[in-house]
């Protein structure tokens, strides 16, 4: 599929910001949606829109079919071995703080350690500290790679579970999980892998990388806003108690006493996003059709197309040069703030992310305020990446 017939599909791509052609860089916050998945979500309301599981008629049936096909979709897509492994979530935040309060109950002692990296998103932080737990974070060097010797020195008897990013949002490091996840099973250690910044962009196969949780969003795929996935090994999630109570994750209930139904409806309390679910089968089909593979290498290539023009700039300061990173793309100009460099792309019609992108410990780390966030995705074009740097260059003197 050449780049046009890509782009063709996403209607939002035609629209005009203070009358310019939209260049959207911040894929990284939420890419936009092809339009079989607009289709699915308004067809879904026209024809189907009913509550599931527990529906006697036409309706209930079909939509209650239609969304089990997308959890062995999913299955299938991040191959996991048994589709009651897949629980959908609103997200990878409601993911991450399901496994976190879950997880907790059944394995934490009242003195407990969670080895995350130091390049997490808060909400890979904050559940953990919710939880009770003492954060060790693994350090990482100058171009944003973690230091695995320091990792291994961060295992005690206190720790309970690693939890590190697949790949982080501000840097675009590609971290080493496979090698993360060996070394915390050798210490008998569980990790839980955050992937919203990786599912759109390289294959995963929670099997083959044997992590015990895999935690994603639907709309950083070109999926709704509202659906994620938490994938669990059933040993786990058969062992942790329910993360909310409510309908359709009971078995029985009386004043007395409840029990739970099984996995993954165990974890997956009250009505979820029925709708939002069937999108997500869409945005699957429509990665598979492009292939993964494909999506990669295309944005393999304008990210260093990105990178080599953007280097050109004077005063530039890229954050996140690891050697395996994918496509975000940190930067400073200057001591400009990064807001204002935003604020004057987007009046050439530039859509950037500024700020700290949920990752407070990596602005510390660096000792900035913030990053300008220029983040691509498979309908991005070399041309756009163009645009940015006329832009960049047109705006500097007025950054001085
Ligand atoms: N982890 C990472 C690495 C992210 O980039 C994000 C979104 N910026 C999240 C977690 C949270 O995802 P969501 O807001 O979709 O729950």
């Amino acid at each position: 599929m050449n780049n046009n017939d890509i782009r063709s599909q996403f209607p939002i791509l035609d629209v005009t910001v203070h009358g310019r052609p939209l260049v959207y860089l911040d894929n990284a916050a939420t890419t936009q949606k092809p339009l079989r998945v607009i289709e699915a979500l308004d067809g879904y309301y026209r024809t189907l829109n009913s509550n599931i599981h527990r529906g006697a008629h036409h309706l209930a049936t079909e939509a209650t079919e239609r969304y089990e096909t997308v959890r062995r979709q999913v299955q299938s897509f991040i191959n996991a071995r048994h589709h009651h492994e897949i629980v959908f979530t609103r997200g990878t935040t409601e993911s991450i703080n399901l496994v976190a309060s879950s997880f907790s109950k059944r394995y934490f002692t009242g003195d407990d350690e969670v080895v995350v990296s130091g390049m997490e998103h808060h909400s890979d932080i904050v559940p953990w500290q919710l939880a009770g737990a003492t954060l060790r974070p693994i350090p990482f060097s100058d171009e944003g790679v973690l230091d695995l010797d320091a990792y291994e020195k961060l295992f005690s008897p206190k720790t309970r579970i690693v939890a590190v990013n697949h790949v982080s949002n501000t840097l675009g490091t590609i971290n080493p999980i496979a090698d993360i996840i060996r070394i915390a099973h050798g210490h008998g250690v569980p990790v839980l892998i955050d992937g919203a910044q990786a599912i759109s962009h390289i294959p995963v196969d929670v099997q083959a990388l044997g992590c015990d949780f895999y935690c994603f969003s639907g709309h950083k795929m070109y999926g709704p806003m509202g659906v994620g996935v938490m994938y669990g090994r059933e040993e786990l999630l058969n062992e942790m108690p329910p993360y909310q109570g409510g309908g359709e994750m009971i078995e029985n209930v009386t004043f007395e006493r409840t029990t739970y139904n099984q996995l993954p409806f165990k974890f997956e309390a009250g009505t979820p996003s029925v709708g939002d679910v069937i999108g997500l089968g869409e945005a699957i089909n429509f990665m598979q059709e492009v292939g993964v593979a494909n999506i990669a290498a295309r944005e393999d290539e304008l990210l260093r197309y990105a990178t080599s023009m953007l280097s050109q700039l004077q005063g530039i300061r890229l954050f996140g040069t690891a050697p395996h990173k994918t496509t975000v793309l940190s930067f400073l100009i200057g001591d400009a703030h990064p807001y204002d460099v935003g604020t004057l792309l987007d009046q050439l019609g530039i859509a950037v992310r500024t700020g700290h992108h949920c990752t407070q410990p990596i602005m510390d780390r660096y000792g900035i305020p913030g990053t300008v966030r220029a983040s691509f995705a498979v309908y991005n074009t070399l041309d756009e990446v163009d645009r940015l740097f006329a832009a960049l260059q047109r705006i500097m003197p007025m950054l001085q």
